[in-house]
């Protein structure tokens, strides 16, 4: 179990991580290295760590910052200088009731309490989001020129790691990455599968045969191309287990989490395999 220094380290080590790859990614661009739809590319490294973090690490809107409320009160979205303007906010904020709306309705949760969006951003415009799940904070890196829609689809992933944290309670801090992430994007659904009817399609559709262990954490890969693969399959993996095992035994799985790192939880008491069989099994369904 992590103490605060720990993730303090962490936050440290992940700033010049983040950088690079947003560097790396902006330098690659012309290259259709991201076989994601556009408009639900993931983002940056920070948010595969979201939902994992601890409160003391987020970073609130500054006090001179405006806010606008939405969904009843529940949300709050606020900005700070830099990213979008007050009105932007503002338009955005009935896209984003609604995709909290959906996100619950999806996932069968419900926030346990108001959540703060916070618009800000990085000097290099990179974006990025990132939930702080036991401050009631979501972070939202973004320049004024980012599409709304990217925003919305980020917030919807963002939102699910909040629902997570209030469903689970302690235990969502530490959940297996496989199913915090994957659960994510599973609820994020629509944001994230553009075309695609369900994450099993997407991920036939993309990535065929060409599969990453479902093990295997994205900083082995260091690419932002791995990193939006492994969270589709991992998403694909959440349906897999929604289906063939049902919900009761997913918050149990989900629950076992002994840490915020990849294969964590207890597959074998619970699935009754391990992770091995679990992706043997996994991948039988994807392509029959
Ligand atoms: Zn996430």
């Amino acid at each position: 179990m992590e103490d605060s220094l720990d993730r303090s380290r962490w936050a440290r080590l992940l700033v010049p991580l983040v950088a690079l790859l947003v560097i790396a990614a902006v330098l690659r661009a012309p290259q259709p290295t991201i076989v994601a739809p556009p408009d639900v590319l993931a983002p940056a490294a920070p948010r595969a760590f979201s939902g994992q973090l601890a409160a003391r690490q987020a970073t609130v809107a500054p006090p001179d910052s405006q806010s606008v409320l939405a969904a009843a009160g529940r949300l709050r979205l606020t900005t700070a200088s830099g990213s979008y303007s007050l009105e932007r906010v503002q338009a955005i904020a009935s896209s984003v009731e609604v995709a909290l709306d959906y996100v619950e309705q999806r996932t069968g949760l419900r926030l346990s309490g108001p959540v703060t969006i916070s618009f800000d951003r990085r000097e290099s415009c990179a974006l990025d989001g990132a939930a702080f799940t036991e401050r009631r904070v979501i972070m939202l890196y973004a320049c004024p020129d980012l599409p709304p829609q990217r925003a919305v689809n980020i917030l919807a992933h963002e939102l699910v790691h909040q629902l997570a944290h209030d469903h689970w309670g302690a235990a969502h801090l530490q959940a297996d990455l496989i199913l915090s992430e994957g659960f994510a994007t599973w609820g994020a659904g629509r944001y994230w599968l553009g075309e695609s009817a369900s994450f099993r399609a997407f991920v036939v559709q993309h990535y065929g045969a060409q599969l990453l262990p479902l093990g295997a954490h994205y900083r082995d890969y260091a690419s932002i191309a791995a990193m939006n693969q492994l969270y589709y399959q991992w998403a694909a993996l959440v349906e897999w287990i929604l289906e063939a095992h049902g919900r009761a035994a997913f918050d149990r799985l989900y629950a076992s989490g002994q840490g915020p790192t990849p294969a964590s939880a207890n597959y074998l008491g619970v699935l009754g395999g391990d992770l091995g069989a679990v992706e043997a099994a996994w991948r039988a369904w994807l392509a029959p």
